[in-house]
């Protein structure tokens, strides 16, 4: 099934209410990264895409603004455009262009999710500066940890990333800056990040970059790799307190599971593309799609048969629920 480059929207409680834009899209590939993370929501990527060579499936400013115009006047209540989806938004040169000829038709702020891993490039920088906001991702402040977990393409490596989100913080114009810190444990025992000795690490790291807030969650949806275990509440609000000591109550949002606002009463050109486009981006309970997409459960049950019955998507359990995975 085809899908488009806007979709959405999606809740979350990190940004409300937010559109997202995927900024390279090849038909039949699922995913287009340079990092292939244990706890990827979107499975295992087949090639990690290197930052060296030509990097196919570009989408152009003009496609994303052209998107967002006819996409987003359909929704009410948004609260942010943001870029992510299937990619590593910042692979895309153009992504700087899209982001100020958005501005020219919305006043919607712009926020960029990125996984960190081409921040220590300049043009990468300066891109990032034309959003309101980006939000950081960033596993470990040990080099081996952080290559376990998230599993670089060849090149990539933390040192230059803590020395990039260093420079976003120095930059005369830059975006506000959100580090996320996605925390897990394992059932093997290995690669976890959420132990004592990696937090204080984490904790030193970050003072040394000192961003405007950090965002502290665990694994929610299913992960790519079935020994990923998302860490507890009571130890995730511990180390939520630790952080708070060190960087104040105002910088650090500890980001539990749930929806922050009511469902959507957006109008829809393509119900069933739309669901489609959702679950390709992010793996989803009935429940979540109904919500985002402000869709009744009598509307949305044939939709799923039918999606499931194309073999489009698929089920899949976790210790949160059932969620569709497309495939
Ligand atoms: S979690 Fe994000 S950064 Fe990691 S592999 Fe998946 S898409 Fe890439």
């Amino acid at each position: 099934m085809k899908s488009r480059i806007i979709y959405g929207p999606i809740l979350s409680r990190r940004l409300g209410r937010s559109l997202g834009i995927d900024v390279i899209r090849k038909p039949g590939v699922k995913k287009n990264c340079n990092f292939d993370c244990v706890y990827c929501q979107l499975g295992h990527v087949g090639t990690k895409i290197s930052y060296k060579g030509e990097i196919e499936g570009l989408v152009t400013p003009g496609e994303v603004v052209e998107g967002i115009r006819s996409y987003h006047r359909n929704i009410e209540d948004l609260d942010y455009i943001t870029f992510s989806g299937t990619c590593e938004p910042t692979l895309n040169p153009g992504l700087g262009e899209m982001i100020r000829g958005i501005r020219k038709i919305s006043e919607h702020p712009i926020c960029v999710l990125t996984n960190s891993s081409l921040v220590s490039f300049e043009h990468v920088r300066l891109n990032l500066a034309e959003a309101d906001l980006v939000v950081a991702t960033l596993v470990s402040g040990y080099e081996e940890t952080f290559e376990s977990i998230n599993r670089p393409a060849a090149g990539i490596g933390l040192e230059s990333i803590i020395n990039g989100l260093k420079a976003i913080m120095c930059m005369e114009k830059r975006p506000r800056l959100g580090i996320e810190v996605m925390l897990l444990d394992s059932s093997t025992g290995y690669p976890v990040n959420s132990t004592d000795r990696e937090i204080a690490r984490l904790i030193e790291v970050i003072k040394t970059i000192d961003p405007d807030e950090i965002e502290i969650l665990t694994v929610s949806r299913p992960p790519a790799e079935d020994f990923v275990l998302p860490v507890p509440d009571v130890r995730l609000k511990e180390i939520a307190r630790r952080f708070d000591e060190e960087f104040g109550r105002d910088r650090v949002k500890l980001v539990l599971q749930g929806l922050k606002k009511k469902s959507s009463s957006m109008k829809h050109d393509n119900v069933e593309e739309e669901v489609y486009d959702l679950i390709l981006r992010r793996p989803c309970t009935f429940s979540q799609i109904g919500a985002s997409l402000g869709i009744r459960d009598e509307e949305l049950n044939p939709i799923i048969e039918k999606l499931m019955f194309s073999n489009s998507i698929v089920t899949i359990g976790s210790k949160s629920g059932r969620y569709y995975r497309a495939i």
